[in-house]
């Protein structure tokens, strides 16, 4: 069936991009056809062929009734019956940073403590005395040893520069001897309020292990090395590596001026490769009010979004606020960082200044502490569509799910960890992890969930999330909250059209529609005829974005 130009026409007009008259004229300038199109349009799901102009798609339908629109100067492109999706959308994750962090730290994701130690190793002798070294992406479970890294180990790989590592989850860090002394930090300094210095339980030394505002804290202190050059660098470094995965736009969940600025940046100097609803974060708000911006200035390469706010902890890390403590360690909840009162003045200024909300919430008491938050917005000061984000929104309980449905809340939560982050989900315990990443719940409560990688915390790959939420599997094949499974259907509707609804954007893009952006992706095989347990092994084979290849194997 051919979604006709009239309904093009129609949407168009909704949208009131273009008039009629210069629409009438528009002959398409590229047509894919003989493809196998899954449009996650409910009115018109499967197509052979589109036709596309001035980076939208303009026709889509059957071989003949799109082939046919083809003026003389159309290209045309034989798909080959290869399976076509619209782009994903990674509805919570951190390009600018990540990026930045690609372009300049160590990257820790080993195997083993040598073999970071090794890489840090290397990176100090290229690094001016005095000078920091910097890694990411550590994980704690990931490496042989089974055990974490230590100050010793920092110590003995990099005795004469400070040294900062942190967790692939972003909320925890390992420093070294000389980090600590040089942010005058020592066993007599008390922890900070939303955060902790690990101390040796026998001697009550620092372990160099910080958690939350303890981590924070000591970062600030450490001097920034990057240029506005380097951000758009970096963004031009995480624009290609996303791409070749599928994704064609991203949630940057707390972006800062600078990282909005390298997004522009990027856009001008043609090295932008996807979408951007940057977040902005809590801090920089005062800047953006005084300047008179909301949520959805832009266009439909970059974009504000939400104010994002922290309320707890962190789920890779194992730091997140819960109402039962975590296995194996009977006195620890996790950790709560903004109190709610806190929470509540921010969101209040920003909700009345007409931005959407967007607040990290991980656990149960998280979760239903920024929902209070959200509720009284919504009594003293109701918005007719506020889209309020719970970002994470992991550990949920009936009442939450309830509430989040009644006040049209948006979770956004992992899509990776099951299968990424398996090994971690024993210290959450069986039971509990049946009521996490909870798209069945969220779903059959006709609640709208995204699909959100959180880069660099988890991994970003759109196959990989398709097979941990269809299967709920980790590497090894184990099996983390069966009960929260979802259909490949419903996964690719969660990475498509409900990221762009939690962005505002549904008529805009998430499904293959005449009139809709020409963001698609062409895969090698179909993931409906897919054994799940090899939705993983997808290969991505071309990603489109506005009409325009972005990447090609
Ligand atoms: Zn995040």
């Amino acid at each position: 069936m051919l979604a006709s130009r009239r309904d093009f026409l129609h949407g168009l007009t909704a949208l009131g991009a273009i008039s009629l008259f210069s629409l009438e004229r528009t002959e398409p300038e590229l047509i894919l056809y003989n493809g196998n199109v899954w449009t996650v349009d409910p009115r018109n799901p499967r197509a052979q062929a589109v036709a596309i102009s001035s980076g939208r798609f303009l026709a889509v339908g059957s071989n003949d009734d799109v082939l046919h629109l083809a003026g003389g100067r159309a290209a045309k492109i034989d798909l080959g019956g290869k399976y076509v999706q619209p782009g994903f959308i990674d509805a919570h994750s951190h390009p600018a940073v990540a990026g930045l962090d690609h372009l300049r730290m160590v990257d820790c994701d080993l195997r083993s403590i040598a073999e970071i130690q090794k890489a840090l190793r290397e990176r100090a002798t290229k690094t001016p005395p005095g000078g920091w070294v910097l890694g990411f992406k550590y994980d704690d479970t990931k490496a042989s040893d089974n055990r974490p890294l230590t100050i010793q180990d920092l110590d003995a790989a990099v005795p004469d520069h400070p040294v900062f590592v942190e967790h692939r989850g972003g909320h925890t860090a390992w420093v070294n001897t000389l980090a600590l002394r040089a942010s005058k930090i020592d066993d007599a300094t008390p922890d900070p309020v939303g955060g902790k210095y690990d101390r040796d339980p026998s001697t009550g030394r620092l372990t160099g292990h910080l958690r939350e505002k303890a981590k924070t804290g000591l970062e600030e202190l450490i001097p920034s090395q990057y240029t506005r050059e380097d951000g758009r660098e970096g963004v031009k470094l995480i624009s290609k590596m996303m791409a070749r995965t599928g994704i064609t736009s991203v949630t940057d969940a707390f972006g800062t001026p600078d990282n909005l600025r390298a997004y522009q940046d990027a856009r001008e100097s043609g090295d932008l490769l996807l979408r951007i609803y940057c977040h902005i974060g809590y801090a920089f708000m005062d800047q953006m009010l005084a300047a008179g911006v909301k949520t959805g200035l832009g266009d439909e390469w970059v974009r504000v979004g939400a104010q994002k706010m922290l309320c707890e902890g962190s789920i890779s890390e194992r730091t997140a606020r819960l109402s039962q403590p975590y296995i194996g360690r009977p006195n620890d909840f996790g950790i709560i960082v903004t109190p709610e009162d806190q929470l509540y003045e921010i969101a209040r200024k920003a909700h009345a200044a007409g931005w959407q909300l967007g607040t990290h919430a991980n656990g149960d008491v998280g979760i239903d502490m920024t929902l209070r938050v959200y509720e009284r917005l919504q009594k003293e000061m109701p918005r007719r569509d506020p889209r309020y984000r719970i970002e994470h929104c992991t550990l949920i309980n009936d009442s939450l799910v309830q509430r989040i449905k009644a006040l049209g809340a948006i979770p956004t939560p992992f899509s990776t960890y099951v299968y990424y982050h398996g090994e971690k989900m024993r210290e959450y315990g069986a039971e509990r992890v049946d009521h996490m990443f909870a798209l069945r719940s969220f779903l059959d409560a006709g609640i709208r969930p995204t699909q959100a990688s959180d880069y660099p915390p988890g991994p970003f790959e759109p196959m990989m999330a398709l097979r941990s939420e269809v299967t709920r599997t980790d590497a090894k094949g184990n099996v983390w909250g069966p009960k929260q499974k979802i259909t490949v259907e419903e996964a690719i509707r969660v990475g498509t059209i409900n990221g762009a609804y939690a962005s505002y954007e549904e008529n805009l893009k998430g499904s293959i529609e005449p009139g809709k952006l020409a963001d698609l992706v062409v895969l090698g095989k179909d993931p409906f005829k897919t054994d799940p347990m090899d939705l993983i092994n997808i290969p991505v084979e071309r990603t489109m974005v506005g009409g325009k290849w972005v990447w090609e194997a």
